[in-house]
């Protein structure tokens, strides 16, 4: 559940690990739908909720994709797309997050409407603009290539990226990785990577240890999107920490994907101590009904890391940002110097 506790609402945030797409509020889906004449199960907020909602753990990460069906076909033009970045960028504002890194799958998110991948990319631009102007926030931006959308996806993608750089830091492999072989992914990522951009890898999420090492080897990215199960092999811990790499990590989308058996059972504050650079995110906070804040209420309240412990995340999260330092360093002196 969404939460403003002025206690965490306070902190001032960074956040490195949030999907465009799993970020939709409802009214927005309404509206959307209305303009596009997309069918919904209900027209009414609360009962439509229920649908695009998930509130209690499901039984795998493949029924929470399902679920991203009706976000999916919400992004019915390039106007919708910069409204729902804008909603975003606010919500944002409203948590305190001062740096802030969204991603977004190109292919996943406007094939269903055959979208201008640049029409909406300027759509999110002049949302970014705004937004770090009237929040004084930086944002960057991650283009991500879903591995079911398949290898082909994967070039159209990272060479969109790569086109884009200016505007696009880094470039990011998402879905299921034990239904997609990796290798498909592994040149255009690296060919992204040659050219300038940074790289994080969604793995170890549902998958074990031995996936994290894998992707380490071939992708060498700079970060990795959760990585939880790395905790289940100290081999893996020791290549996280050696190589240096930041975990992008989600607990209470963990815990909804079944990624974990119980949030107590939640590995961040086991990772941490061993001395991984995690970082606290939210990963879908409308589709997973929640917030950075409440993500802070997990690890404070839940899994018993202190405030100065959620702080370190965040300067862990603004070192391993992908956004320019020139444009980071002035937001990270101005809000966060004093409360580290
Ligand atoms: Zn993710």
């Amino acid at each position: 559940m969404k939460n403003f506790d002025p206690k965490y609402n306070a902190l001032p945030k960074t956040e490195i690990h949030c999907h465009i797409e799993g970020a939709i509020r409802t009214q927005t889906i309404l509206d959307a739908a209305r303009q596009g004449g997309v069918a919904l199960p209900s027209y009414q907020a609360d009962e439509l909720d229920r649908h695009v909602k998930i509130r209690e753990q499901m039984r795998d990460l493949q029924t929470v994709l399902e679920a991203f069906d009706i976000f999916q076909r919400s992004i019915v033009s390039p106007a919708i797309f910069e409204r729902i970045d804008w909603e975003l960028f606010e919500d944002c504002a409203a948590q305190n997050i001062k740096i802030f890194e969204a991603r977004f799958s190109p292919d996943w998110a406007f094939h269903k409407h055959n979208l201008d991948w640049d029409a909406c990319l300027e759509g999110l631009l002049r949302a970014q603009e705004r937004a770090e102007k009237e929040f004084d926030m930086a944002i960057g931006l991650i283009a991500i290539t879903s591995r079911s959308m398949g290898a082909d996806s994967c070039v159209r993608t990272t060479e969109w990226a790569i086109k884009n750089r200016q505007h696009i830091q880094a470039v990011d492999l998402a879905d299921g990785e034990m239904i997609y072989p990796m290798e498909d992914f592994v040149k255009p990522i690296l060919k992204a990577r040659d050219a300038g951009l940074k790289v994080t890898i969604h793995s170890g999420e549902d998958a074990p240890a031995d996936y994290v090492l894998k992707t380490i080897q071939n992708f060498k990215p700079q970060r990795i999107g959760h990585g939880i199960h790395s905790a289940d092999d100290m081999k893996v811990v020791e290549k996280i920490i050696e190589e240096g790499i930041t975990l992008e990590v989600n607990p209470w989308s963990n815990y909804l994907t079944n990624s974990v058996p119980t949030i107590e059972a939640h590995p961040l504050k086991k990772l941490f101590d061993l001395g991984v650079r995690v970082t606290i995110n939210s990963d879908d906070p409308e589709v997973l009904d929640t917030n950075l804040n409440n993500e802070y209420r997990i690890a404070r309240e839940v899994l018993g890391m202190s405030l100065a412990d959620i702080q370190t995340c965040n300067r862990f999260a603004f070192e391993a940002s992908f956004i320019d330092s020139a444009k980071t360093r002035p937001i990270w002196e101005k809000y966060f110097a004093n409360s580290n």
